[in-house]
Order: C-alpha cells, then structure tokens, then sequence
C-alpha cells in the first residue's frame, strides 16, 4: 500500500484549476474568486492567501475535496489498462481518501509504485507533490516488504495492521478460504498521544478546582474520543484500558496536589460505585454522585460498522438505501431501529423519510400525562422538529384537561355552602353566586 501525504496540500491548491473545476459562472464564481484571494486575519495578524487556501479554515477540507477530486478516477483508468478483465481490475485497486488523506492498496507492488507516479504527475497538474518524506510504500502485514521495515500504516487517526494468526482466529475471504492474519484498526499512536495530552491540559488548568468541575470537563473529552473509536478494535487490544490507566496516574496527582499526599486523596477521590472500585467520583453519601467516564466502560462492545456504499451520498435522493441503512446502523438503539422499521423509515408527523443526519426522538403518542403506556404500541419515532410540535399540542390538551379538573373542584368547594360557581371558560372568569338569592331575587356575587 501507498501510504501518502501532500506536500503543503492546503497552501499550494491552485486557484485556477480549483475554479475551473468548479465549473460555475458569474456571480458566483466571482464570490468564490474574491474569497480565496481575500487573505486571513488571524489574531490580529493579516496573511495573504496569492495560493491556497486557508489552513484551519472552515471550508478549506472542500474545497481541497474539489480539487483533488477526480485522482480516483485517473488511478482507475490506469488499472483498466493491465492485463485482464476490466472488472476484476478495478475491483483489485484500493483507494480511500478523504480531504488530503489517502491510501492506495494493490496486492501487486509495482502496480502501486506505477500509481505513485501516475498521482505524482497528476498532482503537478494542480500545483501539488507528494511529500517524499513522509510517502511511504508499505505492507499490511510483512514488515520485511515494507519500505522502512514497519508493517500497517495510520489513516484518519486510526492504525491499521494485519497480525498472524491461527486457523481458529484468523480472518476468512468471501470464499471461506483462511487467510491466516487478521485486521486489526486501533487508535494510532498519535492519536492516542495527542488525547492524553489534551486530558493533561485539562486537568493541569483545574489544578485548584473542585473534582466536579475537573469531572465536567473531562467528561465530553473521554465521550468523544471514546464513541469516535467505538468501531475499532481498541478494545480488544487493551487501548481501552491503557488509556483510563494513563489518566489514572494524572488524576492521582492532581489529587496529591489537592491533599498534601497521595493516601488521603484516594480516600476523599476515589469511591466504589455499584462494585466498581477506583471510580473517580464526587463524594458517595450524595444521592448522585458526579463520576468520571471510563474509556473502556464507555464503548462495551465493538460493534462493526456498516459501509456506506462507494457511490452512495446522503444528496443522491435514494431515500429507501438511507432510511433502510439507518435501521443497521451499528449506533443505532435496537428499539429505534424496531420502530423505524414499523413506520417504514417515516415520520409520522410529517410523512418525510428519515435521513441520514436528521435527529430522531421517542415519542409517547397518548402523553404519559394523559395516561399513556409504555410500550411499542403507543410509541413512535419523530423528528426533532415535528417532536417539538407534537409537544406543543399535547402539552396544550393536558393543560385544557388540567383546567376542567380544577373547574369541577371549584364548584364542589362552593356547593358546600350553597353557592354556585357560574364559569365563563372563553373568558377565564369565573363567579360564585348564592343559591338562596335566586329565589328571592336577590344577587350576591
Ligand atoms: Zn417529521
């Protein structure tokens, strides 16, 4: 495989050709022109942007999407032209890329090092090369064909690597056949290193705060990190762990620093929470104790992750492939996935088909409040939006219901002294008015 990285991707992109291939005219063009040659001001310091576009900025991964699209394309075209059938050739290449990041995978090794001149030329073409350093050729699995002897290669913040392996645990192809390793994909060493730094700085910055303020911090950091490698196999191979081991010792100074030494910090720190020891928590008398996520206790399982096909984008219009994809989606909670399939990939509420990215919500469709049950039954998935409208009127039909109970008590509290209560709903006035009156033509209200 061709491990490969540009050189200065985002500050060499040349603006004509990016322009050309957008392939639009006018105004628009015009805006897009004045943008990319606009400059940045960044902290009070102004850099001219004559080519490239902005490292950091917001749109610079597009437009760096646009300009290199089209290289797959090219590779493809090369590999028809090898002996045999056209099909089967194309299936043999592999090429992933995102933004500035690729990889090409071939079992043939000079097809790869062909491929590698053929981007080198094609990048020429927009005023780009290929980082002779930091390009390697490797393999996946033999670390004595790898270039600099190391087997596997990082993508995306992952490493990916074949190990051997028995003919129990080993991988099989389409056919059944043993392969003899298996693939593993865990956090690159990188990756992880940039994490636990990050968690460092954190917790360096709340060296004199409360644990809960320390906890609240460090919480969505360990969330994300966490669920962003919940497909991979970290947690087989213990990075899991590793990682909570790593913040440990952190956490166990900060905590010395707290106290004075590390004994009482672990007294007043840690606690034992539903058998579990060592949880970093907030004192365990409080009925809710603010505790610290784990690494390895965050993603239990790895699940695998379901590809989206190569030519699939969410814009395409192909709503079955979407809403029924949403339904195998490994983050997808089995009991929306079983109401998904029960509305056939719709929302009640406004009777569009999920997409990939809308926000779904359970939702009680006789409220709870209005004696509603739990279960499948009175149960449907809206979106967010149609949720919150949904809401709205129920909360509207809970409260008129609300208001005729109250009415009714009113009367009974006057009956006992025999009056009456007159209402007058519309208006919400309401009056009391002595029975005995009535009769003797008399009005007290
Ligand atoms: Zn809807």
């Amino acid at each position: 495989m061709l491990d490969a990285d540009i050189a200065k991707c985002f500050d060499r992109i040349n603006h004509e050709v990016l322009l050309l291939k957008l392939n639009i005219k006018g105004k628009v063009r015009q805006q897009i022109k004045a943008w990319l040659k606009s400059g940045v001001i960044d902290t009070g310091v102004f850099t001219a942007t004559s080519e490239g576009t902005p490292q950091g900025g917001v749109i610079s991964p597009l437009l760096a999407n646009i300009a290199l699209h089209g290289l797959e394309n090219r590779l493809i075209k090369y590999v028809e032209t090898l002996p045999g059938i056209k099909a089967k050739n194309r299936e043999n290449l592999g090429f992933v890329r995102y933004a500035d990041d690729f990889v090409v995978l071939h079992k043939d090794i000079a097809v790869v090092q062909r491929c590698r001149e053929i981007i080198s030329e094609w990048l020429g073409g927009i005023g780009l090369e290929l980082k002779p350093e930091k390009t390697r050729l490797t393999h996946t699995f033999k670390p004595e064909l790898s270039e600099d002897g190391k087997a596997g290669f990082d993508f995306l913040g992952h490493h990916i690597q074949q190990y051997p392996a028995g003919k129990y645990r080993s991988n099989r192809n389409a056919y059944g056949t043993i392969l003899g390793f298996n693939t593993r994909i865990i956090p690159s060493a990188k990756a992880s290193k940039v994490h636990q730094e990050e968690l460092g700085r954190i917790i360096t910055k709340h060296r004199s705060s409360p644990q809960v303020t320390l906890i609240k911090d460090l919480n969505p950091v360990i969330r994300g990190w966490s669920s962003f490698y919940s497909n991979s196999d970290a947690q087989c191979v213990g990075e899991l762990s590793k990682q909570d081991y790593l913040l440990y010792l952190k956490l166990r100074r900060w905590a010395k620093r707290q106290c004075g030494n590390s004994k009482d910090g672990h007294v007043k720190y840690w606690h034992s929470i539903n058998g579990n020891n060592w949880v970093f928590a907030t004192r365990e008398g409080k009925a809710n104790p603010f505790r610290l996520l784990s690494h390895s206790g965050y993603c239990s399982s790895s699940t695998s992750y379901v590809k989206v096909k190569g030519d699939k984008s969410p814009y395409d219009g192909d709503l079955i492939y979407w809403s029924s994809r949403l339904g195998t989606h490994p983050q997808m909670p089995n009991h929306k996935a079983k109401l998904l399939k029960q509305q056939k990939g719709k929302c009640p509420w406004c009777g569009l088909s999920f997409q990939d990215w809308d926000v779904l919500e359970v939702d009680h469709i006789i409220p709870k409040a209005l004696s509603g049950k739990d279960e499948y039954k009175n149960l449907q998935l809206l979106h967010r939006h149609c949720h919150d409208e949904k809401t709205a009127l129920d909360l509207k039909e809970i409260r008129r219901k609300d208001h005729s109970k109250f009415l009714e008590k009113l009367s009974q509290f006057w009956e006992k002294f025999d009056w009456k209560w007159v209402d007058d709903i519309p208006n919400f006035i309401g009056r009391a008015v002595r029975k005995s009156d009535m009769t003797n033509g008399q009005h007290t209200e």
